[in-house]
């Protein structure tokens, strides 16, 4: 048998006892080593300096007067402060006993200590956690930015890569295509007709006596027909067919699948267009050559033929059309 002093003296809880006027009846060595006193410091003291501050306030407003109440309290945490003024954490279970006719108080005290500790570094551990979602979701959102702007970026490029196209591809007095494109085009629809894809039509207009308009009313006239003109021809071409500029006052119309009577009609309804159209200083007229795009062609015999039919209708006095 272990004596029972020894017993409790060493039991893994600190044990004390206290008077209904606070003073220390009983301490165990547990208590007395956690808090870093001899016994005689202690033995027939207040047990108030064994509290923080907020500790006894506590422990006389609340614990000690449920204590007193009820006979026993449970499960207090307690701020205790040892011989040295550190903080010791506690919790404690406490009962009122009677002894010799005598009430004393029993409080048994677990240190927590290591818990909060514990809950220390659990709560940094969290916080340092919170902060690397917080870096994460801002370095998210900087990335996120950085790809709208780029979206952003890529779609003005888009954006100036078509204006350049257009430019490139424009003629800009009248909007129409331009030489290059027409040309372009011409030969995307020759291939269609060597492939027996396609059929189509090619007119080759040329603005009757233009000169004479830019040598009465001013160059800056000619350009207004030449505008005018350019107008017109959109209003009377479908979207498939190509109208271009072609040169200095001459217009080109690709037709595809037409035929020579089909072809021929169009060119009719622009020739009549142009000179029934009302121009600011006077009439105009233009000569029109008409051809078909041939199996065996390539440009420059389809563009020959074409340029001799217009040469014909010049030469057959304006104003009209011929075909070859
Ligand atoms: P034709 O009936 O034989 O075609 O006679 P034309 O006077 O139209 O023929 P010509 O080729 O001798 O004259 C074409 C004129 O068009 C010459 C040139 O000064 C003018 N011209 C060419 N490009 C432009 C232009 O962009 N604007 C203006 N206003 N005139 C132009
Ligand atoms: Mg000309
Ligand atoms: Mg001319």
């Amino acid at each position: 048998m272990i004596k029972s002093e020894h017993w409790i003296g060493h039991a893994p809880v600190g044990l004390m006892a206290i008077h209904n006027n606070h003073h220390v009846v009983e301490i165990n060595d547990m208590l007395l080593n956690l808090l870093g006193y001899q016994r005689n410091e202690l033995i027939g003291q207040s047990i108030n300096s064994l509290f923080t501050r907020s500790g006894k306030l506590f422990f006389l407003t609340h614990v000690f007067p449920l204590l007193q109440h009820h006979g026993n309290v449970e499960e207090m945490y307690l701020r205790l402060r040892d011989k040295k003024g550190d903080e010791v954490p506690v919790l404690m279970n406490a009962t009122a006993v009677e002894t010799d006719g005598s009430l004393v108080y029993m409080f048994a005290m677990m240190p927590i200590q290591r818990r909060f500790i514990f809950e220390d570094q659990l709560l940094s551990a969290r916080k340092e956690a919170e902060q690397a979602f917080a870096a994460e979701r801002e370095a998210t959102d900087a990335l996120e930015l950085a790809q709208a702007d780029l979206e952003a970026k890529q779609e003005q490029l888009l954006a100036l890569n078509e204006q350049l196209q257009r430019l490139a591809t424009t003629d800009e007095m009248t909007q129409l295509d331009n030489r290059r494109s027409f040309e372009a085009s011409l030969e995307k629809h020759l291939a269609l007709v060597k492939r027996n894809a396609s059929t189509g039509g090619l007119l080759l207009l040329d603005v009757d006596h233009f000169k004479a308009i830019n040598d009465s009313h001013g160059h800056s006239k000619g350009d207004e027909v030449l505008r005018s003109i350019g107008k017109l021809l959109r209003g009377l071409t479908r979207d498939i067919d190509t109208a271009a500029r072609v040169g200095g006052e001459e217009f080109a119309v690709i037709m595809p699948n037409v035929g020579s009577e089909g072809a021929f009609t169009a060119a009719e309804r622009i020739r009549h267009s142009v000179q029934a159209h009302t121009f600011k200083h006077g009439q105009v007229t233009v000569s029109i050559g008409v051809t078909m795009l041939k199996e065996g062609d390539d440009r420059e015999r389809i563009l020959s033929r074409v340029d001799r039919a217009l040469y014909q209708a010049k030469h057959n006095g304006r104003n009209r059309i011929e075909y070859a």
